[in-house]
């Protein structure tokens, strides 16, 4: 009894320190030590869930194979960390989102065939039964939805754009309700006689995940993962509910609340409803003005240098192209260089810039770039008319004027860093290479616009030595 008590409280602490750890995440300063606060609060729930969880007064079995199974998923989940490129997190996370929805799905599909206990039949028309079958669900959908969503950032899975799929997906997601429903209805049934009716609905959801994600295209993915990444979550708490575990359950609330509010920023970030996410009907889908008229005009190194060096204000908007580079020190240099001559250096954040949300964030906070440097759109568009020179480092989607005035653009609607306002912009990137929606973007033909080719990291080590030399 004394050891059920240990449980209940071990797993309030453990609560506690994910809340906090949850807190800690929400600033990059304190985000590695929330990080260790959440995985403590994580270790301590399975510690003392091995040594003081009952069910009918026996003790956990198997643990060696408990055990064991922890130590192989610590060793490879170090690895992978330890050795993926900055550049492939974004694929990781997705990786290690869609391993928590599968989870929850085997949790699943291991309870229901235990659900009689011992007893020859059980019903179906129960709570029970019923986190035990949306666990499933959108454990499965999270899964399947966030491999795919991984092989799309990992550049493996294209866009599938096929106009009638938005009404096989509604189509689909009613079939699935409606068939959760059906198995509810039994009555009082063996578990293992319907065990098909339960692979069924794994099977329809695993297909769902596929279907929900493939017609998301470019510019709408970071909608579609944070909205996978709070289906985890609701997947998790199921099984809190199921075990009636508290820490599970608050884990995965918190999971699948941040989520969520995740969820609601990058659809207002995108200026997309709710409803266009839930059943994957995305963009305009037209094609967007791809040969654009007009001529790009380069700048040489040395005459950015001048004109960086004698500016009062710069806005530096960093995109996924500055990740790749992992220029971020570099930038970071060229901003201390350009403060020293007296300038105004901040950054414009646009809310989905790179590949994760949040991802230039953590990308300067690496860097040591101060956190009220970094500006979000909303309140830097209104001061570029005001600023000398932007400067954009590996951006191209979140500066495409065609999201303001070309309805026909798949990005269309999306708010922008209003870069083309700015009295001079400079344009780092390698070539003419589009951005992850796959579109032409017109700011680079604009008159202000001068074009410094290159790779960001040597341009900008190119440009810190030109400004240095001044
Ligand atoms: P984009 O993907 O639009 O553009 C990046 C640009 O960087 C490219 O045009 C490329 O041009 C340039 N680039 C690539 N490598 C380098 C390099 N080494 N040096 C210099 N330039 C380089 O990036 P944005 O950040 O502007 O936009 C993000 C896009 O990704 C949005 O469409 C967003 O919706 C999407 N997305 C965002 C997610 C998120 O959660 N934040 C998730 C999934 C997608 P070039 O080849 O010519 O160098």
């Amino acid at each position: 009894m004394i050891g059920t008590y240990i449980l209940e409280i071990s797993y309030i602490i453990a609560s506690v320190f994910f809340i906090f750890g949850l807190k800690m995440l929400s600033h990059p300063e304190t985000a590695r030590k929330g990080n260790i606060v959440a995985a403590i609060g994580m270790v301590l729930a399975i510690v003392f869930t091995i040594i003081f969880h009952k069910k009918d007064g026996q003790s956990i079995g198997n643990v060696g194979f408990i055990l064991a199974a922890l130590l192989v998923g610590t060793v490879i989940g170090w690895v992978v960390a330890k050795r993926v490129k900055m550049t492939a997190m974004p694929q990781l996370v997705s990786l290690f989102n869609g391993m928590g929805g599968f989870c929850a799905a085997l949790i699943s599909l291991m309870e229901f065939p235990h659900l009689a206990h011992g007893a020859a039949t059980a019903p179906v028309l129960t709570g029970e039964v019923l986190s035990i079958l949306i666990g499933l669900f959108i454990g499965s959908v999270s899964f399947s939805g966030s491999m795919i969503a991984f092989g799309k950032l990992n550049g493996n899975v294209g866009d599938l754009r096929i106009k009638w799929l938005k009404y096989v997906n509604i189509g689909m997601l009613l079939i699935i309700i409606v068939f959760i429903g059906f198995i509810m209805s039994k009555g009082d049934v063996n578990p293992l006689d319907i065990m098909p009716l339960i692979y069924i609905l794994l099977a329809m959801s695993l297909f769902y995940g596929v279907l929900f994600v493939m017609p998301i295209g470019g510019a709408d993915m970071p909608v579609v993962i944070s909205l996978l990444n709070s289906f985890t979550g609701v997947a998790a708490a199921t099984g809190g509910f199921l075990y009636s575990n508290q820490a599970m359950l608050t884990g995965g609330i918190l999971v699948g609340s941040a989520g969520t509010i995740l969820t609601v920023l990058m659809c207002k970030a995108m200026n997309r409803s709710l409803l266009n996410v839930v059943v994957g009907v995305f963009g305009g889908g037209g094609a967007s003005a791809d040969q654009v008229d007009g001529s790009i005009r380069e700048i040489s190194l040395s005459d950015s240098a001048v004109l960086l060096s004698y500016s009062q204000k710069v806005v530096i908007v960093p995109g996924y192209g500055l990740a790749v580079a992992q220029a971020q020190h570099l930038c970071h240099e060229l901003e201390k260089l350009l403060e020293e001559k007296g300038a105004e250096v901040r950054y414009a954040i646009h809310p989905v810039a790179g590949r994760m949300p949040g991802h230039m964030n953590v990308l300067l906070a690496e860097a040591d770039v101060s956190y009220d440097k970094l500006i979000e759109m909303d309140d830097i568009n209104s001061d570029l008319p005001n600023t000398d020179v932007v400067v954009i480092i590996g951006a191209n989607d979140v500066v495409n004027p065609a999201a303001e005035n070309d309805p026909s653009s798949p990005i269309y609607g999306m708010p922008i860093i209003q870069a083309h306002d700015a009295k001079n912009i400079i344009v780092m990137k390698r070539g003419m290479g589009k951005g992850y929606a796959a579109i032409e973007n017109v700011l680079f033909f604009n008159e202000k616009t001068r074009m410094l080719f290159g790779d960001a990291k040597s341009t900008l080590q190119k440009l810190v030595a030109e400004v240095k030399s001044l």
